[in-house]
């Protein structure tokens, strides 16, 4: 499933070890459902790390992929790649970040908005993104629309306040580039 078939993320709270998220997405069917992830689920797999396996076509043999995946992708962190990132209003920066910090997500078309708790500063902005930029890891965007709004941390408690608000506001836009 797509990152950016997902409505709402929120970790719950108790489990720490390893912490778990109650997500909310939007299925084929045409209904939302529940479901619960760990971290690991969440942040990992999209990146492949969740597919313990490959069969290997010389012998035909099922053969662990997940630890080539982590080098790939630990490689591309170190040098300043990031699988997702998102422009932090109330710091006025681009940071990177891992999708357990996008509280909510609606899509239309090509388009994602997404609202993000900063994992440094902890307050909220909301981007205008592409669909790749969600579903595609280190896919970013050159270009993003950002809302010029500080939002209180209670805010934007239900998706249906998120779109509200999302297809209301202006969008102001900020370039992604992490340095
Ligand atoms: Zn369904
Ligand atoms: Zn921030």
């Amino acid at each position: 499933m797509p990152l950016s078939a997902f409505r709402s993320i929120e970790e719950l709270p108790g489990a720490a070890h390893p912490a778990v998220f109650r997500v909310r997405f939007e299925c084929e069917c045409g209904e939302e459902h529940d479901g619960l992830l760990t971290h690991d689920d969440l942040d990992w797999a999209p990146l492949g790390l969740g597919a313990c396996e490959f069969v290997n076509l010389m012998t035909s043999r099922h053969e662990p992929v997940a630890a080539e995946f982590a080098d790939l992708a630990a490689a591309r962190i170190k040098v300043g790649e990031w699988p997702w990132s998102f422009f932090c209003f109330p710091e006025e920066r681009p940071r990177p970040v891992f999708p357990s910090s996008f509280a909510l997500l609606t899509a239309a078309d090509a388009t994602v908005g997404l609202a993000v708790r900063c994992p440094d500063c902890r307050r909220l902005s909301v981007n205008l993104v592409t669909r790749a930029h969600v579903d595609v890891p280190f896919h970013n965007d050159r270009e993003i629309g950002v809302v010029e709004h500080m939002f209180p941390a209670d805010a934007l408690a239900t998706i249906d306040e998120f779109q509200a608000e999302l297809w209301s506001a202006s969008f102001d836009a900020r370039r992604l580039a992490l340095e």
